[in-house]
């Protein structure tokens, strides 16, 4: 009888290490605030993910640092393909952003995909000033550091918006960096803050709410869900626009199964109509199929390095 259970036990011990991939539950990190854009689109994609995974999607805050908190963990994590990244074009500023990056986004991580584009507006305290769109850039000019422009810290999309917003008018503001979006609205709505740049996945709402006031869109077309709303562009900042990408990473080394199993799952939730209702009514757009591949991911990185490194040079901002 004791013999047995010791087959048994033996029998079992090695069915489990056999066990295929994924044996328990997946962490997907987000680098940004709970409730923010990064944060909403991860759990929207991990809930509908799990579906074909077989396994939970559990999305874990990282935040700090305009996101490089959370990356730089990734990048450090076991490759054991239970830890993936969700990270936005902050994996493309980073470098040149940072005086010091632990972590380099085209050596120290494995691609599973590109994900979807959000895009940014221009959003302000219900009570700001200026009447109208056309009213704000002269305002924000004449007022510069009165301005209290909110951000999700160095490194993060708001922050690049607010920076390339200062440097095509030429004015210094008042910055207030936050660790996510979800903070910097909840100061915008409070009124603590004048203005902020952020992504229509969280913007929409409150807008929509009548809690914050829209003035434009940081993109080049006006964008499908507010269609009564002028682009930067047309108001005069000609060629503005600062468009979010998001991707998923895994630490280098990462099993191929590990990361064929995840990005199919990815793929199928990208596929998922009941993803595609929910995120399009929040302004968020879809990338080409090739695209949400390990090397669309990887190619277009480094295209963006080499596209924003000039432009945050010739800023000359950094961050420590
Ligand atoms: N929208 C933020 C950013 O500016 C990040 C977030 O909270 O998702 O990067």
């Amino acid at each position: 009888m004791r013999k047995g259970w010791v087959y048994l036990l033996a029998v079992l011990a090695a069915t489990a290490g056999a066990q295929s991939y994924p044996a328990r539950s997946v962490s997907l990190v987000v680098p940004f605030t709970a409730g923010g854009p990064t944060d909403v689109l991860g759990r929207t994609l991990a809930a509908a993910m799990g579906k074909s995974f077989g396994q939970t999607i559990i999305v874990e805050n990282r935040t700090g640092a305009g996101g490089t908190i959370g990356t730089a963990y990734v990048a450090r994590a076991a490759p054991d393909g239970y830890t993936f990244l969700l990270q936005h074009t902050g994996m493309a500023t980073a470098p040149a952003l940072y005086r010091k990056l632990s972590y380099d986004p085209l050596k120290d991580f494995e691609y599973v995909g590109q994900v979807v584009d959000v895009p940014m507006t221009l959003v302000a305290r219900k009570d700001f000033p200026p009447k109208t769109p056309e009213a704000l850039l002269d305002y924000l000019t004449a007022q510069k550091e009165n301005i209290n422009l909110a951000n999700s810290g160095p490194g993060a999309v708001s922050h690049l918006c607010a920076m390339l917003l200062q440097q095509a008018l030429g004015v210094q503001m008042t910055t207030i960096s936050y660790q996510g979006t979800a903070p910097a609205l909840a100061a915008l709505m409070g009124g603590h803050v004048d203005v902020l740049c952020d992504q229509t996945t969280q913007t929409i709402p409150h807008i929509k709410s009548q809690r914050i006031k829209l003035y434009a869109s940081a993109t080049r077309k006006r964008i499908a869900a507010l269609p009564d709303t002028p682009t930067l562009d047309e108001l005069g900042l000609k060629g503005f626009e600062v468009m979010v990408w998001h991707g998923v990473y895994a630490p280098k080394g990462t099993p191929k199964e590990a990361l064929g199993k995840f990005g199919a799952a990815l793929r199928a939730a990208l596929k998922d109509p009941m993803v595609k209702t929910r995120l399009k009514e929040l302004g968020v757009q879809w990338v080409p199929e090739a695209m949400q591949t390990p090397a669309g991911l990887r190619d277009w990185l480094a295209a963006e390095i080499a596209r924003w490194t000039p432009i945050i040079k010739k800023a000359g901002v950094y961050a420590e």
